[in-house]
C-alpha cells in the first residue's frame, strides 16, 4: 500500500547539507540532486523487488531502477548470492577470469551486431572507446549524432546532449576543447533529411554515426519508421561505420536489445546499465574485424585495471540469465498497462500529456504534440513536470526528477504496482 501521509524527509535534508560540503552539489552525478526539480533528494537506503526505501523511513515503487540497470529490481536474491559467492574468492585480479568469458560469449550469443565484445566499467567508457575505435579503423575524424541524445560524458559526446546537461539547461559543457567539438555533427532526431545533407557535405570525413536505436535521454523517443535503416544505408553509402548506442536499450527493450527489435545491425555496439545487474560495467562490440583491431590484437588502445571484475560479471552474468521472452512479454504488457492508464488519466483530466512507450521505457511528457525530438521534447510543460514530480513523490512514486527521463518498469513490478501508480498518477495530474 502507498504511503500517502507527507513524505518525511529531515533526515535527508541533513545528510544532503553535510554532502553538500564535501561533494559538488553533494552527490556523484548532478540529477540526483534534484535540483531542477527543486525538492530535497531521495536518500537511498535499501530496495528490495520494486520497492526502495530512504532514510527517513517512506517507501516508494520505485522507476529509476538506478537508472535502468535494474531491469530484475531491486536486490534481486540471485543476484545478490552470485555477487557474496564471488565477493569471498576476491574481489579483482586483473587477471583474465572464467566468468568474464562466460559473459562476453553469453553477449556474442544474443546481441545480433556483436562478434566479439571488450568489458568496460561504464557507458561513458564505451562510447569513447567506440568512437576511438570508429576512427582508428576509419581514419577520419568527424562523428554524427543526435540533438537530445545522451552518450556520456566524453569530450566529444558532450554536445548537445541529452539527459542531466538537458535537465539543468546547460550549454555545451566548458572544458571541452573547441578542436574536439568541431568534430562532433549533431543533427534532430529522427531526421533523416538533415543526416543526409550532412552527409553530403562531410561524408567522406565521417567514422560514425552513433545513435541512440530509441532515445532515451530527451525523455523516450522512438525512431520513426525507416530511421534506424535510413542511418544504416547512408553509412554504408559513404563508408562510414553505424554505432548503436545500447547502453540504455540493451536487454531493456528485448533479448536481442533494440537491434533485434528493430531488426537494424550497427557495426559497433555500445551497452552498459542493464549488463552490470547494478554493478559498475559497459562493454563495446561489434564485428571481428573491427573489434580485432582494438590492442592487443591491434593497435588501437584501451584498458582498465578493473574491467571485467569478477563482482560485476557474476551480477551482470546473473542478470542477464534470468532474462527470457517471457520476462519481455511481461516487462511489454506492464509497460502497455502503465500507458494505457495514463492516458487515460490525462484524457479524464483534461491535461495535455503524450504517452511514448517503448516496452518497459515509458516517457508521459507534458504537451500535447507528438514527441519526436529534442525540440519537441523541451517543448513540454516544465512546471507541470515539477509539480507533477513533487506529488508523485508525495503518493510514494519514485520517477526519475527530470522530463527528460524515462520510466524503467521491472520484471518484479507487480499488477498491483503498476494500477497503484496508475492511481497516485491520476491524483498527481488532478492536483497541477
Ligand atoms: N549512453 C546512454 C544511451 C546512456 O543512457 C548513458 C547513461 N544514462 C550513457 C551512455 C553513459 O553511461 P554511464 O553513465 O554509465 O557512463
Amino acid at each position: 500500500e502507498q504511503n500517502r501521509q507527507p513524505r518525511r524527509e529531515e533526515r535527508s535534508r541533513n545528510a544532503f547539507e553535510e554532502a553538500k560540503q564535501y561533494m559538488p552539489g553533494g552527490v556523484n552525478s548532478p540529477v540526483r540532486a534534484f535540483k531542477s526539480v527543486g525538492l530535497t533528494p531521495v536518500y537511498a537506503d535499501h530496495g528490495t523487488g520494486s520497492r526502495i526505501y530512504d532514510i527517513d523511513g517512506n517507501s516508494f515503487i520505485d522507476y529509476v531502477a538506478s537508472w535502468g540497470p535494474l531491469i530484475m529490481g531491486h536486490a534481486h536474491p540471485e543476484v545478490i548470492s552470485a555477487i557474496q559467492e564471488t565477493a569471498v574468492k576476491g574481489t579483482s585480479f586483473g587477471a583474465p577470469t572464467l566468468i568474464e568469458t562466460e559473459m562476453a560469449k553469453l553477449v556474442c550469443e544474443r546481441v545480433p551486431s556483436i562478434d566479439v565484445v571488450r568489458m568496460v566499467n561504464s557507458g561513458t567508457e564505451a562510447t569513447m572507446s567506440a568512437i576511438r575505435l570508429a576512427r582508428g579503423a576509419t581514419g577520419r575524424s568527424k562523428i554524427l549524432k543526435f540533438e537530445g541524445s545522451y552518450h556520456g560524458h566524453a569530450d566529444s559526446l558532450l554536445i548537445k546532449a541529452g539527459s542531466g546537461v538537458a535537465t539543468l539547461g546547460l550549454p555545451d559543457s566548458p572544458g571541452v576543447p573547441e578542436g574536439v567539438a568541431a568534430n562532433t555533427i549533431t543533427v534532430p532526431y529522427n531526421d533523416l533529411e538533415s543526416v543526409r545533407l550532412a552527409f553530403d557535405k562531410f561524408g567522406e570525413q565521417i567514422a560514425a554515426i552513433i545513435v541512440e536505436p530509441v532515445a532515451g535521454n530527451m525523455g523516450v523517443v522512438p525512431p520513426a519508421a525507416g530511421f534506424l535503416e535510413g542511418l544504416r544505408r547512408i553509412t554504408v553509402e559513404y563508408g562510414s561505420l553505424l554505432i548503436f548506442d545500447e547502453v540504455m536499450t540493451g536487454f531493456r527493450v528485448g533479448l536481442h536489445s533494440a537491434q533485434g527489435r528493430f531488426g537494424v545491425i550497427p557495426d559497433l555496439t555500445c551497452l552498459g546499465k542493464v549488463i552490470g545487474g547494478g554493478l559498475p560495467v559497459g562493454a563495446y562490440g561489434g564485428r571481428r574485424d573491427l573489434m580485432e583491431q582494438v590492442a592487443p590484437v591491434g593497435p588501437i588502445y584501451q584498458a582498465g585495471t578493473l574491467s571485467g571484475n569478477p563482482l560485476a560479471m557474476a551480477a551482470g552474468y546473473t542478470t542477464l540469465k534470468l532474462l527470457n521472452e517471457e520476462v519481455y512479454t511481461r516487462l511489454e504488457e506492464l509497460g502497455a498497462r502503465l500507458a494505457a492508464g495514463f492516458e487515460k488519466n490525462a484524457k479524464e483530466l483534461g491535461v495535455p500529456v503524450t504517452i511514448n512507450r517503448v516496452g518497459s521505457m515509458v516517457c508521459p511528457f507534458f504537451t500535447d504534440q507528438a514527441v519526436t525530438n529534442y525540440d519537441v521534447a523541451k517543448s513540454s510543460n516544465l512546471d507541470h513536470f515539477r509539480a507533477y514530480f513533487g506529488h508523485m513523490l508525495q503518493e510514494g512514486i519514485s520517477v526519475a526528477p527530470s522530463q527528460f527521463e524515462g520510466m524503467f518498469i521491472s520484471g518484479v513490478h507487480s499488477i498491483q504496482d503498476i494500477d497503484d501508480t496508475i492511481e497516485a498518477n491520476y491524483n498527481a495530474l488532478k492536483a497541477l
